[in-house]
């Protein structure tokens, strides 16, 4: 690890809670694997205007925002890429002029799943949930030629992603929990809720076979467990953490991720989340 200098650049992550946080581990082995003068963070932020004022001031390079900001740190960002304003959230800012925010979610769960061998172009996709994370990888996942279809307890937000997705020119239904058609074929089933998180049981009772299911919690939940049973393809919520740092190095940095460093570096510390 490089000594902290004067010249050592900054970055980090802002939420609230974040002790749970595992980017600066997989950030500060980016940084010593590629030789970069910086140091990564974890800032628990109450106020989100100040934080984000107060980085640009000290210098930072970038900042990752994570929960409960994605959304409420929009006002306080100059411009937004297309992928950021389509989510309606951010989950990376980039510092230099005025604050660039970007949403790397998206792009993290489409590399994670290709990564394992799923083709996406006319695949149908389940997403359960229509929160933040099922924004961002659902303008995803149907930008890479899947149709969408989004279940949510709260049924109006299931409709109104839906209708976000067929507005911008893709493909999708919505339903809610209790009335998922499953006699469709899904080719992937996406856990993007935070059940799970603290061990509830999984919101579908039984999967079918042979299907892809990757659950965004990425400790062994009982979605996962009943997948595995089910004989499913796993893909790992943690690969989408980890494409979406890599996408947010990218970023900061305008050179190629350490993919391998940074997944060493998760899965050596990855014990609970
Ligand atoms: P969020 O905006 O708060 O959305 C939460 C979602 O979960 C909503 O759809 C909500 O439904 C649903 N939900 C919560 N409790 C439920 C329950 N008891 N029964 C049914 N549905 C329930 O959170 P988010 O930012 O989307 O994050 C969701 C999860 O993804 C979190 O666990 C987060 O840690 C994880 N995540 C992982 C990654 C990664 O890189 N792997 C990236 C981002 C997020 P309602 O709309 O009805 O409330």
């Amino acid at each position: 690890m490089k000594p902290i200098t004067a010249r050592t650049k900054l970055l980090g992550v802002i939420g609230n809670p974040i002790q749970h946080s595992l980017s600066p581990l997989m950030m500060n082995a980016a940084f010593d694997a590629s030789g970069i003068d910086a140091r990564y963070m974890a800032f628990e932020v109450s106020d989100l205007e100040s934080a984000v004022s107060g980085a640009r001031s000290l210098g930072f390079i970038g900042l990752n925002v994570t929960v409960p900001f994605k959304e409420k740190v929009l006002p306080f960002l100059g411009s937004l890429s297309p992928e950021a304003e389509l989510a309606g959230a951010v989950n990376t800012i980039v510092f230099g002029g005025s604050p660039e925010g970007h949403s790397t979610d998206g792009i993290g769960a489409v590399t994670a799943i290709k990564e394992r061998g799923l083709y996406l172009g006319d695949a149908d996709v389940l997403i359960l949930g229509a929160g933040g994370a099922a924004k961002a990888i659902s303008f995803a996942i149907a930008e890479a030629g899947a149709e969408v279809t989004i279940a949510n307890r709260t049924v109006s937000k299931a409709e109104s992603l839906s209708n976000a997705l067929i507005s911008a020119g893709y493909s999708s239904l919505y339903c809610s929990l209790s009335d998922i058609p499953l006699t469709k074929k899904y080719s992937l089933i996406i856990n993007a809720t935070s059940v799970g998180l603290n061990g509830e049981p999984s919101l579908l009772p039984d999967l079918p076979k042979y299907v892809y299911a990757m659950d965004l919690v990425y400790k062994e939940t009982d979605f996962i467990a009943k997948a595995k049973s089910a004989g499913a393809k796993i893909i790992p919520g943690l690969d989408m953490l980890l494409y979406q740092g890599a996408a947010a190095f990218e970023l900061w940095f305008d050179e190629k991720a350490p993919v391998d460093v940074m997944r060493s570096a998760l899965e050596a510390k990855n014990v609970d989340h």
